[in-house]
């Protein structure tokens, strides 16, 4: 059987966390990335991390959010990270469509710093503001975090290589690509990398990712055995950026 990882989903939405992991197992889904929606939800994925071993942990404030933070979020983000070796940075971004843009940077940025300060992987969310991002990105010289992760991405294709060689880059496609009327979707992935796929559910329903191995398959051209086990070994590189052990994952731990 191939193994999955769901590189970006929302498991602290769903009522049994640990077992919907236990049941993704019998699929081959052996481990999921658990992004924070909120500040509200930090609390939630670090318990769901430390009680099972398979579901890893990004915390961070979604630009939809960033008006409903009810506490000191910047030094409680940099307590976690400077306690929680193991612990990812996201989802943090720039959505177009929410208000606040010049606030929304200035949280992005944060999060960037903390990536750049404890080494760790960032998980972006960008709907429209890609030229933003790369404006921004560029502005922090050398001060970048180790990886970033552009989840759900259906940004334009000739920023792609850019942000792969310059910013370490790897490329997350969502449930979107095997409808075909996403082509913005599957133009980007039609571009993008082998070893810089990644697969997401990014909701409480990890098993969705198997279909998505196979859309990104058929859209590559390369057969579903092969694809997925690229897509797995570019999740393992993600993940042991220094931060969670080969191991851990090899073991399902
Ligand atoms: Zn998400």
């Amino acid at each position: 059987m191939h193994k999955y990882i769901d590189a970006h989903c929302h498991l602290q939405h769903s009522e049994n966390p640990c077992d919907v992991m236990i049941n993704a197992q019998s699929y081959g889904i052996v481990g999921a990335i658990c992004n924070s929606a909120t500040s509200n939800d930090w609390d939630d994925i670090l318990a769901l991390h430390k009680k099972c071993k398979n579901i890893y942990a990004c915390i961070g404030v979604h630009p939809w959010e960033i008006n409903n933070i009810k506490f000191d979020w910047h030094s409680s983000l940099h307590n976690i990270l400077q306690n929680n070796p193991d612990v990812m940075i996201g989802e943090c971004g720039l959505d177009k469509n929410y208000p606040d843009m010049q606030q929304q940077e200035q949280f992005f940025i944060a999060h960037l710093d903390a990536g750049h300060k404890y080494g760790r992987t960032v998980h972006i969310h960008c709907v429209g503001a890609w030229d933003r991002i790369m404006h921004i990105l560029k502005s922090c010289g050398k001060n970048l975090p180790p990886k970033i992760v552009a989840h759900s991405f259906a940004g334009p294709a000739n920023i792609i290589e850019q942000l792969a060689t310059k910013y370490n880059a790897y490329f997350s496609y969502s449930p979107m690509i095997t409808d075909s009327r996403y082509r913005r979707a599957i133009d980007a992935l039609i571009n993008t990398p082998m070893n810089r796929i990644l697969i997401e559910s990014d909701s409480d329903n990890p098993s969705v990712v198997i279909d998505v191995a196979n859309a990104v398959a058929k859209i590559k051209s390369i057969a579903a055995d092969k694809m997925s086990d690229i897509i797995y070994n570019n999740t393992i590189t993600v993940l042991t950026d220094g931060q969670i052990t080969q191991n851990a994952i090899i073991t399902g731990g």
